[in-house]
């Protein structure tokens, strides 16, 4: 059984998520960058937390932890690669490790790029992914610490999910990722209509995460870096996509 995901906004542009089990009433939080918000969704829903998962370091993905942590005394979980910069773990992962939250298995993996040791949490019964900086709705994390080709690894690896995968990522940058997908890929009508709905949603208010891996497969650049009509804007055709997904970071860099 699926577990029930809420989408939980955090500080000005963060996103954290519980995933609940309602036969074990096991919960898990994914990423803590503020307590406020999710300790208020847990009682507004009378869920205990059992688990909390951390994507990686940056403090705007753990800060909201130790809060959190003094109200339910939840299981801890993380990279084993970053154990000496994350808070303390109860629990160390690393790529293709699995483990449970209620009845459902968890499926680690390692999308170093955005900081190398970062890991995603992927819940095939659910059809979900937490992806948190790596994939992003209609973009990716920048590169801190990892280089294009680690990016592009894990980037293609989170590709080859199904595509009816929930993509569970960590922060609201959408409409501007939309902008900058337009300048690399002009020609795409999927991402012409899906900057439409975006600016839409945000007109009313509401989130754009998460998002369905193939609407991302179909339009976000980051993904297309073998796409041949991107590789022709670029003047890139034939090119290795790490080249090609180097330009377009270098480029969204600049935008
Ligand atoms: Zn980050
Ligand atoms: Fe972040």
């Amino acid at each position: 059984m699926p577990l029930e995901i809420v989408t939980v906004p955090c500080l000005s542009d963060n996103y954290a998520f519980l995933a609940h089990d309602p036969k074990s009433g096991e919960t898990a939080l994914v990423d803590a960058p503020e307590a406020g918000p999710i300790l208020a969704e847990l009682r507004a829903r009378g869920w205990q937390l059992s688990h909390v998962l951390l994507t990686h370091h940056h403090w705007d993905h753990v800060d909201g932890l130790p809060a959190i942590l003094e109200q339910y005394p939840a299981q801890v979980v993380g990279a084993a690669a970053d154990a000496h910069r994350l808070p303390p773990l109860d629990k160390q992962v690393s790529e293709g490790d699995q483990f449970q939250i209620g009845g459902e298995p968890v499926q680690v993996m390692d999308v170093s790029g955005h900081t190398v040791g970062h890991v995603a949490y992927y819940l095939p019964q659910s059809h979900a992914v937490f992806t948190a900086d790596s994939l992003m709705a209609l973009g990716c994390g920048r590169l801190f610490e990892g280089d294009a080709a680690q990016m592009w690894t894990s980037l293609s690896k989170l590709a080859a999910l199904p595509d009816d995968t929930l993509v569970c990522s960590g922060h609201e940058y959408t409409q501007s990722n939309g902008r900058f997908a337009m300048t690399v890929d002009p020609e795409n009508e999927n991402l012409k209509q899906r900057v439409a709905e975006i600016d839409k949603s945000r007109a009313d208010g509401d989130p754009t995460v998460p998002s369905l891996l193939a609407l991302e497969k179909a339009t976000n650049p980051f993904l297309r870096a073998g796409d041949p009509t991107i590789q022709t804007h670029l003047g890139m055709e034939g090119a290795d996509p790490v080249a090609v997904f180097a330009e377009i970071r270098g480029r969204k860099d600049r935008f």
